[in-house]
């Protein structure tokens, strides 16, 4: 069961996509709740972003097999890392992803919503994936692959490499 937890205002374009695909990837039920407010004390004023590990902190943890996944229209960061594109705890069973930077008109590009549809769920599979117990995979098609910058998430699938697929826990 995967629960999704959006911050404030997130699309129902995002809610829907992230619905349908994570169904298809992790053949498990996909919830949802209503929004919830983005709490001040996680906003880094000198940064001007919000603090990733606070972000996460305010989401619940996921009971049993439950898993939650956070997604918030903020920038984010941590400490000695300019921006994140999502965090992940996977003791707590949570995670999270922000979506500004997989907007195209983020770097001045003209907008490509379905790309930033699928940049969505290749970051919402990964963080995910962290909470079933992967870590980073060197195959640069594989979801599981650390990017570094969106040319990484571009060239890799929103789904896990034969080996991550049979290590994951779920
Ligand atoms: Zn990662
Ligand atoms: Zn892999």
């Amino acid at each position: 069961m995967i629960t999704l937890v959006p911050f404030e205002r997130v699309t129902h374009a995002v809610m829907e996509e992230l619905k349908v695909r994570l169904l298809e990837v992790f053949a498990a039920e996909v919830g949802s709740v209503p929004p919830i407010v983005i709490p001040l004390w996680t906003y880094e004023p000198l940064r001007g972003q919000y603090n990733a590990h606070s972000l996460l902190q305010v989401l619940q943890e996921g009971k049993g097999h439950e898993r939650i996944l956070g997604i918030v229209d903020r920038d984010l960061f941590v400490p000695r890392l300019n921006f994140v594109f999502g965090v992940a705890d996977p003791v707590g069973h949570r995670a999270l992803i922000a979506l500004p930077r997989l907007q195209q008109g983020f770097y001045n590009l003209p907008p490509d919503p379905s790309l930033f549809l699928l940049r969505t769920v290749k970051e919402a599979v990964h963080e995910l994936g962290h909470t079933g117990g992967l870590e980073h995979c060197p195959d640069p098609r594989c979801v599981m692959y650390f990017s570094n910058s969106l040319a990484d998430t571009d060239q890799k699938d929103y789904q896990f490499c034969p080996r991550c697929r049979t290590k994951i826990t779920f």
